[in-house]
């Protein structure tokens, strides 16, 4: 077998492990992972205005029942002095009477607002809680889908492992100056430093040198490199 027909076998070899590291980097889960990611951050911004008008109907609520405890409050007072017997006049009892309905017409007034606070919270929290398991669901795709991935990449990478164990063997039987040569064409040339010439036709790029070209290449000594006119790699002839 000829030096050049030696750089063939590295060139499968080279264009293998290139195909692996492609497929390596394209494994569908990626696509996946980033389609997730889209659902999950057009899930969080679809919720984002909810969430704010709940978290501002809680406090609301809030607001409001700390006021029904202080009217509570000031009731618990005026009804104190209304039934402890410490009045003195039937005038200052109709007055703290007053006081008490004032206070307790407040405090429903309050109690209504509150409910119709939290009639408005109700059907925010159904769209907030829907949208918690909806995230959730999307957490564990992704985790299904990592690990699908890690498993995808460790077949990529033994395959891979192999090729580059057998690439050493295929350089070793290769005078360095070739391989130079090879991975000079082969860096800039997508991947491919050397290519039969099937007929008149070079395998690299696949066009046809002219009859003459060939007749030039039949006759070169065994040892000199022949390069394609058209895309510049090393041909075996
Ligand atoms: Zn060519």
């Amino acid at each position: 077998m000829s030096d050049l027909e030696r750089l063939l076998d590295l060139q499968a070899n080279d264009t293998a492990a290139d195909q692996l590291r492609h497929r390596r980097k394209v494994l569908p889960e990626r696509e996946t992972l980033v389609e997730l990611d889209r659902k999950e951050s057009a899930l969080r911004a679809e919720v984002a205005e909810p969430q704010a008008e709940r978290d501002g109907l809680a406090r609301d609520q809030k607001r409001l029942e700390d006021e029904i405890a202080t009217v509570e409050g000031k009731a618990a007072h005026v009804e104190k002095l209304l039934y402890d017997g410490s009045m003195t006049s039937p005038k200052e009892a109709q007055g703290l009477q007053a006081d008490l309905e004032s206070l307790k017409r407040r405090q429903s007034t309050l109690e209504d607002e509150v409910i119709e606070l939290m009639e408005r919270i109700e059907p925010l929290d159904g769209q907030l809680a829907a949208s918690v398991v909806a995230l959730g669901a999307i957490d564990a795709e992704r985790e299904q889908v990592k690990a699908s991935l890690a498993s995808s990449e460790n077949v990529v990478d033994s395959e891979l492992a192999e090729t580059l164990a057998a690439r050493q063997a295929l350089v070793d039987a290769v005078p360095a100056t070739l391989i130079t040569e090879y991975e000079r064409i082969r860096g800039g040339e997508g991947g491919i430093g050397v290519a039969r010439l099937q007929g008149a036709t070079c395998m690299g790029c696949h066009i046809s040198l002219a009859a003459a070209e060939v007749d030039v290449m039949k006759r070169m000594p065994a040892g000199e490199l022949a390069y394609c006119p058209d895309c510049g790699r090393l041909l075996v002839r």
